[in-house]
This record gives C-alpha cells, sequence and structure tokens, in this order.
C-alpha cells in the first residue's frame, strides 16, 4: 500500500489473490525464494502519456493515457483499452494485474497488461472520437506490436475505435500489422465471435457451474448489469440456452421486462444509435424503466455483473441472497466488493470471479492473434465451438484445483492458483528479470 499510495482498487484486486493462494506458497517454496510475489505485483513497465486533440468546436482537449505492460512471462502484454473518465493509473493496473491471472487461465501463451484514457466517449461525434484515437496511438504506437503488445477493447472502445486506432497504427508505421490489436472487424482481420466472446464465455461458464450440481439455466430468471459489448452478448446466449434476462442496466438506471429482454431492440439503441437505455422502455409499453437505482434490487435466480468495478456491494449482495439468488457469475472485471463476496459466500450462493468467468474476451483474441498469424480465418460454428471447450476447461482447472487444495467449490481460490502457479513456473525458468 505504502509504494502504490492512492490506488485502492488495485490494492484490492492484490489482496483478493494474495489471500487465496497461501496453500500454494506453503507446497512451493522456491516461490518466496525467487520473491515472486514481490516481483509479480510490480509492472514490468508502465507508461503515461498525453492526448491532445481538437474537438469539433475547434477547442483543444487533453487527456491522460496509459499502458501498464505488466507480466510476460507467458507471452507478449495483452489486454484491452479502457475508455472511460474514471480511468486513472490504479484502475489502469487492477485491470492488468487480473489480466495476468486470467490469461494464464486461458491456457494460451499471453502476457498481461491493459491501458486507457480518462477520455469519455459520451456525447462525443465519431470524428471527435476518431481524432482522439489518432493522437492516442500517435503515442501508443512505439510501445506496442504483434510480438510485444497486443492491446483491444473494454469499456468505452469497441469495433469502431479498434478500427480508428488500427487505421493509424498502420499508417504511421507503414505496417500492416494485423496481429498487433484485436477486435478488429470481420472486414480486415477481425475473428468471427470476437465481439460475442466474453459475454458467451461468462454464460459458457454459468452452465458449467450449475450442471456441476446438476443444475441448469433452462428456465432461470437472470438479471444482467450494463448493456454495453460483455452485457447484450452475455443476454443472447443466456436466451439461446433457455433462461430469461429480466433486467438490465446502464449508468442512469434499469430497465425491467418480464416476458424477457428484445435484444434486437437493445442492440439498435446501445450498438447503432448510443441510446441512453429508457428509451427501451418508451419503445416497449410492458417495460419500466427505473433511474438511479441498482439493477440488483430485481429478484433473480441468477446476477450476470457486467458493467464495471463494484457494483456489487454488501447491500446489494444481501438483496441478491434475499431475491433467491443461487449464483453470481462475473462478466465485468472485479464487479463484486470483498464484502459483497462474503456475504454470498455465507448465503451459499455459487460465485465465479471474472478472471475465470470473462476470460472468453481474451481467448478468442489469442485466437484471432493465431488467424492472423497464419492468415487463415475459421467459421462463426468452430469459433464458437474453441470458445466453449475453453470456458469448460478454464471451469473444470478451477474446479479441480479448488478441490486439490482442500476448498471443493471455491472457483476464487481455484482460480488465484491455477493462474499464479503456471506464471510462476515460467518466472522461475526465466531467472532473475
Ligand atoms: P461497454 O463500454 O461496452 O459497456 C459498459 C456498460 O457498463 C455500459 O452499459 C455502461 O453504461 C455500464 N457502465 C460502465 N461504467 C459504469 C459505471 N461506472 N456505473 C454504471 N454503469 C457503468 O464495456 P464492456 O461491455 O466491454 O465491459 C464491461 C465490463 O466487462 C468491464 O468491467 C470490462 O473490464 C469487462 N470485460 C470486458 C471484456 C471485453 O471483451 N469487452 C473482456 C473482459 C472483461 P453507460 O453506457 O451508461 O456508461
Amino acid at each position: 500500500v505504502a509504494r502504490n499510495p492512492g490506488e485502492p482498487e488495485f490494492h484490492q484486486a492484490v489482496r483478493e489473490v494474495l489471500e487465496s493462494i497461501g496453500p500454494a506458497l506453503a507446497r512451493h517454496p522456491e516461490y518466496a525464494e525467487a520473491r515472486i510475489i514481490e516481483r509479480i505485483c510490480e509492472p514490468e513497465r508502465q507508461v503515461i502519456f498525453r492526448v491532445p486533440w481538437e474537438d469539433d468546436r475547434g477547442r483543444i482537449q487533453v487527456n491522460r493515457g496509459f499502458r501498464v505492460e505488466f507480466n510476460s512471462a507467458l507471452g507478449p502484454y495483452k489486454g484491452g483499452l479502457r475508455f472511460h473518465p474514471s480511468v486513472y493509473l490504479g484502475i489502469v493496473k487492477f485491470l492488468g494485474f487480473e489480466q495476468i491471472f486470467k490469461n494464464a487461465l486461458t491456457g494460451l501463451s499471453i502476457g498481461g497488461g491493459k491501458g486507457g484514457a480518462d477520455f469519455d466517449p459520451k456525447g462525443r461525434s465519431d470524428r471527435e472520437v476518431m481524432r482522439f484515437c489518432q493522437s492516442f496511438m500517435t503515442e501508443l504506437y512505439r510501445h506496442i506490436g504483434a510480438e510485444t503488445d497486443v492491446p483491444a477493447g473494454d469499456i468505452g472502445v469497441g469495433g469502431r475505435e479498434i478500427g480508428y486506432l488500427f487505421g493509424q497504427y498502420k499508417r504511421i508505421t507503414n505496417r500492416y500489422e494485423s496481429g498487433v490489436l484485436t477486435g478488429k472487424g470481420l472486414a480486415y482481420g477481425g475473428a468471427q465471435v470476437r465481439r460475442e466472446a466474453t459475454g458467451y464465455g461468462a454464460v459458457f461458464f454459468a452452465d458449467e457451474m450449475l450442471r456441476q450440481t446438476g443444475d441448469s439455466l433452462d428456465g432461470k430468471r437472470v438479471v444482467v448489469s450494463g448493456s454495453g459489448n460483455v452485457a447484450i452478448y452475455a443476454i443472447e446466449k443466456v436466451h439461446q440456452l433457455g433462461g430469461r434476462v429480466v433486467a438490465c442496466s446502464d449508468s442512469s438506471g434499469y430497465v425491467l421486462d418480464d416476458k424477457g429482454i428484445d435484444l434486437e431492440l437493445l442492440r439498435e439503441l446501445k450498438e447503432q444509435r448510443r441510446a441512453r437505455l429508457d428509451d427501451y422502455a418508451r419503445h416497449v409499453p410492458h417495460a419500466v424503466a427505473v433511474s438511479g437505482r441498482t439493477v440488483w434490487e430485481v429478484p433473480c435466480e441468477l446476477a450476470l455483473p457486467c458493467a464495471t468495478q463494484n457494483e456489487i456491494g454488501g447491500a446489494e449482495a444481501a438483496a441478491l441472497v434475499a431475491g433467491g439468488c443461487v449464483a453470481v457469475v462475473e462478466g465485468a472485471n472485479m464487479p463484486t466488493t470483498p464484502e459483497a463476496v462474503r456475504i454470498l459466500g455465507r448465503a451459499g450462493v455459487r460465485f465465479a470471479p471474472g478472471k475465470a468467468a470473462n476470460a472468453g474476451g481474451v481467448a478468442v483474441s489469442a485466437l484471432e492473434m493465431q488467424q492472423n498469424a497464419s492468415r487463415d480465418s475459421w467459421t462463426f460454428a468452430e469459433s464458437e465451438q474453441r470458445l466453449r471447450d475453453i470456458m469448460r476447461n478454464i471451469h473444470d482447472r478451477c474446479w479441480s484445483t479448488a478441490e486439490e487444495y482442500g476448498l471443493p467449490g471455491d472457483y476464487v481460490a481455484g482460480a488465484n492458483i491455477d493462474g499464479f502457479r503456471r506464471v510462476a513456473e515460467a518466472m522461475l525458468a526465466h531467472g532473475l528479470i
């Protein structure tokens, strides 16, 4: 804490990992001897830079850009870019730290990193977003590369932004380096199922988790927070697997539709019109829009937080328990506070941490890198099947690692221990670097 002052989210993410890997450290004294913990908590490199750009009224704007290259023991740094006014170094470090273990869990050769800017895309025109992305990449390009560091999307960075970023990278470097960014459009080197991967993956994980105890998604009443990339495709997959999503949210409130969220309408509002969620209720007379309140007050059996960090605190967890929730599966990164995790645990609610449950996005990004490297492209069905297999493997590895350490059903311990062991072994092999 003294070494990284004023970064509470980073402290929270580190504490969560350290609290659960004790049994692995006890079994492997060589990790402590090589000071793996101290080294893993220190980013290999962090870059902070000025992003000047001009808005539509000709005024000069200045934002702050970040890229934290956290750990490359398993492969090139890999992790998304977040554009949101709340972004500062502590957020980027928490996300980068989580990313190390998440990427290790996928079993693919990718290290951990994260970046972004305190830029707010809301209310900005396409042209403004383009100018911002171009300025951002004008510094970022010198730090990234297909074999070095491969950014992707996150909050506020979707297909449009990745397109502008890729265009500027290509222009500055005079290289058509497809593998430098993932989440690209299908028209220029993107992979099938990347857009859907995080949301679909989280639901595949939920499905595996429910099956483990003889339960299923069929007929389940589900609440999803957020209405962005992860949320939209989580909703789609829940509906395909027989569940019903009755509510979703954005930063202004939530919408309740007991007949099940109309996905086509939601996609049109959010992906095309970039509208607020209360517009949904104007189109669907039986739906109710609620502003300024938490979506977690809506009773459900399965909760899929897919918006942002620390959105489920103690009060929200208590509301979920009271509403009959049996499982919480994190589509977002660290959406559940430690207090909320304890409340859910005491009530017997099954809990899947984001670093396991939302790893589908980065896993399909790694598949996108594979396809770019071999100048190949796979079909939607083949890619989805691979995603499903990867999520099943991650689930089974978390489950069996937790059992191996005498903590059956503890997905947090299973994910942290398995991810940590993989990275630690590679760091030991590389010597003191
Ligand atoms: P989007 O920007 O597409 O959507 C984010 C959604 O969450 C929006 O509905 C947004 O509402 C809402 N939201 C964001 N910040 C807040 C806030 N502070 N309070 C309330 N609502 C908020 O992002 P993604 O769907 O890509 O990301 C969602 C989560 O999933 C993040 O935690 C991200 O790190 C994680 N994740 C994403 C992956 C990906 O592949 N995209 C991969 C793995 C994890 P509004 O529009 O009103 O701001």
